[in-house]
Parts: C-alpha cells; sequence; structure tokens
C-alpha cells in the first residue's frame, strides 16, 4: 500500500506508521513488517500444492499442519479444530449457513442483535427468506447485548466487539446460552490481538480475520469445537478435514500465523497504550467541540473510538463532509453511515442504539493501533474542530 514507512514501534518489534496519519484501524490493518517477511520467504521457497504426496507438497502441507499447531496452542484449542479460511465473512457464512442446512428451513433457529456485522445479519436476512426463523436482541444504548432468555437449538450469533461502538459482549454470554442448550457463534473479529478473548473461547464456533491484525487480507480463520457439526461452505477436493475445500494458501497462512503470534504476544502493551490515547482523545475533543457525545461505552474496547458532533439537525453537520475535509488534510477516519446504492444510509448499529438519522450522520469513528502519538491526536483534533467552525460559518450559525 502506498504511503507507508517503516519506523521504531515503542514496543518490542518494529511496526509501521503511515506517513498519512491512519485513524482507521478497525476497517483494516497495515501489514506488520515481520508477516511481511515470512510470507516472501513461503511464496520463494514453498511453491509446492500441499496436497501432492512429493517433497515439494510435503514441505507446504509441513508448514500448514505446523501453523495450525502454533495457532490451536495459543489459542488454547486442539489443532482439529482450525480451520483456515479466506476471510471472516466465510468464516461467518459457512457456521451460519451450515446450521441451516442440519436443520430443516422450518426448524433452524438463530438468535442474533442487530447491531451485528453484516457479514452475519446479510446471511441471516438470506436464510430468514429461505425460511429459517431469526430472533433479533435489542442491545442497550451503549450497543450491550445482555443476557437473554434463549431456548436449546438455537444457534446464537453475536460479536465480542462491535466494530463500530467497540462495545464488548458480557463474558457470561457463552456459557450462559450453552447452558440454556444452545450453540454459540462469536465474531471476534474486533477482539484478536485486542481485549482478553478467554470468556469466548468455550464458543462452539468463532471467527477471525487476519487483516484486522497487521496479517494479510484474505485470510480468515474458523474455530470449530471438537464434535461440532459442520456442512462445508466450499466442496471440492476436500481440504481442511473436509470443512473448506481449496487449495491451502501457504504463504497466507504462513503470514496469518505470524500475524497471530505477534499479535497475542503483543496485546498487553498495545492495550495500554490505546488506553491511554483513547482516554486522550476523549478529554481534548469534549475541551475543544463541547457538543460532543460519545457512543463508545468507557467500558468498551479502547481500540474504538465513536462519537456524535451534534444533535441539532439545525446546524447540518454532515459527517462526509468532513471525512472528505479530513482526507484533504491526510487524515483517515470513518463515519456513522455507509453508502448504499448511491445514497448515504445511517448506521444499522446507530439506528439500533436509539441514534437519530441526523445523528448517525454527524457520527465519526476513529480507531487507534500502536505507534499513535499525542500529537497525531492533536492534529486530528485540531483539522476536525477548524472543519466544524467552518461548516457552522458558513451556515450562519456562528
Ligand atoms: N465481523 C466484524 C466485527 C468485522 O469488523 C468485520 C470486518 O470489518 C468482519 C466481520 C468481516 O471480516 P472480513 O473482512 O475478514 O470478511
Amino acid at each position: 500500500m502506498p504511503g507507508f514507512r517503516v519506523v521504531k514501534f515503542t514496543g518490542n518489534s518494529d511496526f509501521y506508521r503511515m506517513k498519512r496519519l491512519f485513524l482507521d484501524f478497525a476497517s483494516t490493518t497495515p501489514l506488520h513488517p515481520e508477516v511481511e517477511a515470512v510470507m516472501l520467504d513461503t511464496f520463494r521457497n514453498y511453491p509446492g500444492n500441499p496436497s501432492s504426496i512429493h517433497e515439494d507438497g510435503r514441505r507446504a502441507r509441513f508448514l500448514i499442519e505446523e501453523s495450525r499447531e502454533k495457532i490451536a496452542s495459543l489459542l488454547h484449542k486442539e489443532p482439529s479444530e482450525i480451520i483456515f479460511t479466506s476471510s471472516a465473512t466465510e468464516s461467518i457464512n459457512t457456521v451460519l449457513k451450515s446450521w441451516f442446512m442440519r436443520n430443516l428451513p422450518g426448524t433452524s433457529r438463530f438468535l442474533t442483535s442487530p447491531a451485528e456485522h453484516h457479514a452475519t445479519l446479510h446471511t441471516l436476512k438470506y436464510l430468514k427468506e429461505k425460511g429459517a426463523s431469526v430472533q433479533v436482541i435489542q442491545p442497550d444504548s451503549d450497543g450491550i447485548v445482555s443476557v437473554f432468555p434463549v431456548d436449546s437449538d438455537t444457534l446464537v450469533s453475536l460479536m465480542a466487539v462491535n466494530n463500530e461502538l467497540g462495545s464488548l459482549l458480557p463474558s457470561e454470554t457463552v456459557s450462559t446460552a450453552q447452558k440454556a442448550g444452545a450453540l454459540v457463534h462469536i465474531d471476534a473479529v474486533q477482539a484478536l490481538g485486542k481485549i482478553r478473548l478467554d470468556p469466548f473461547l468455550s464458543a462452539d464456533f468463532l471467527s477471525f480475520s487476519g487483516h484486522k491484525f497487521y496479517g494479510p487480507r484474505g485470510t480468515g480463520l474458523l474455530v470449530a469445537k471438537n464434535g461440532s457439526e459442520l456442512d462445508p461452505l466450499l466442496h471440492g477436493g476436500a481440504q481442511e478435514r473436509n470443512r473448506r475445500s481449496g487449495t491451502e494458501a501457504t504463504a497466507l497462512i504462513a503470514g496469518l500465523t505470524r500475524a497471530l503470534e505477534l499479535a497475542l504476544n503483543n496485546q498487553e502493551s498495545a492495550y495500554s497504550e490505546v488506553y491511554g490515547l483513547n482516554r486522550y482523545l476523549r478529554q481534548t475533543l469534549t475541551a475543544q467541540w463541547p457538543a460532543v457525545t460519545f457512543n463508545s461505552p468507557e467500558t468498551g474496547s479502547p481500540f474504538i473510538l465513536n462519537f456524535t458532533l451534534s444533535t441539532d439537525p439545525e446546524e447540518e453537520i454532515d459527517s462526509e463532509a468532513l471525512i472528505m475535509g479530513l482526507d484533504a488534510k491526510g487524515i483517515s477516519v470513518s463515519s456513522g453511515s455507509a453508502c448504499s446504492s448511491g445514497s448515504w444510509e445511517p448506521s444499522h448499529v446507530l439506528t439500533a442504539i436509539g441514534k437519530t438519522s441526523y445523528e448517525a450522520q454527524t457520527t465519526l469513528r476513529v480507531s487507534f493501533g500502536p505507534g499513535l502519538s499525542r500529537e497525531d491526536l492533536d492534529r486530528f483534533t485540531d483539522t476536525l474542530v477548524s472543519l466544524l467552525i467552518r461548516m457552522k460559518a458558513s451556515k450562519n450559525l456562528i
């Protein structure tokens, strides 16, 4: 990706910084240099198809199985529980569609929240059209889905960390649902390398995405508890114990494994660094733009900070214009809306927690990664506030 430069990471490894001020780490993360090095080496030196029985194939197979063992050990799982996929979207689709296929349409039951990622919501919408029953639990105004009554023989699918708000799934969710006889799938995409995974590791299924923890895009993991039944989404050469066909991407798997090791090893230092940055940005934004309200709960993941800049529609503040203004000054953040079929729609997550469409339209999401400084955040706040003042002045509101 152009615009990257490598600087010395203040922790125990080198890390990336960008020439631009990138504050959008929840959307994706740059490749860690060590991951890149492992992948280049694997691309060059492991050319065989892992299913081939000759030396080249056997070497690639060995690397993949070694990677699987490392990941299993880091996640306190068995190697047979680890399935390599192309993305968290694929992992999520596999789990949900498998549950549907294993039950008759009329008897397949799901439980989810309206604040889930579209990989879950759009898949469940599709399955509902095919006859599945989908129960949707409302989150509270902090985006938290509380312990719920759940029927047995239901597949519960919820995120550990909300990707727009950073809200955390209560730690007892998995055990409560399992005690009630339900199966649990956790979308842990925004959790790995950021918060403690322990409360979620006993889930029947877990989905992860490599590009959210400095690994390569195009990689995902599905963790399926031994004994859980899973139909493949992709049929073919019966790779991954016949749970995900397709020739394994040896170099991507090697990169994903290194990224996971680094993310878990650096988790504690990354958390405390980002926690400080999150609190600092909350303070400086409040001081410079008192109308700001924070949608991210203080108890949530510090890696995500979501805030609304105006509640008065007269002010006509528009996050898309802000994003473009920030972009022109070299700063990348996300907004509280998304382009759908050519028109701007308020984010389904903000709608789910009760924000009006105007509030969603004036909402930004900043997401943090390592290597950022308070000066970087000052640059963001100063640029944002001067854009806001200009917007209000152009409406003769100041
Ligand atoms: N789930 C969550 C919470 C996410 O944030 C994302 C990506 O934005 C996904 C699922 C989908 O991940 P992928 O890009 O690997 O398909």
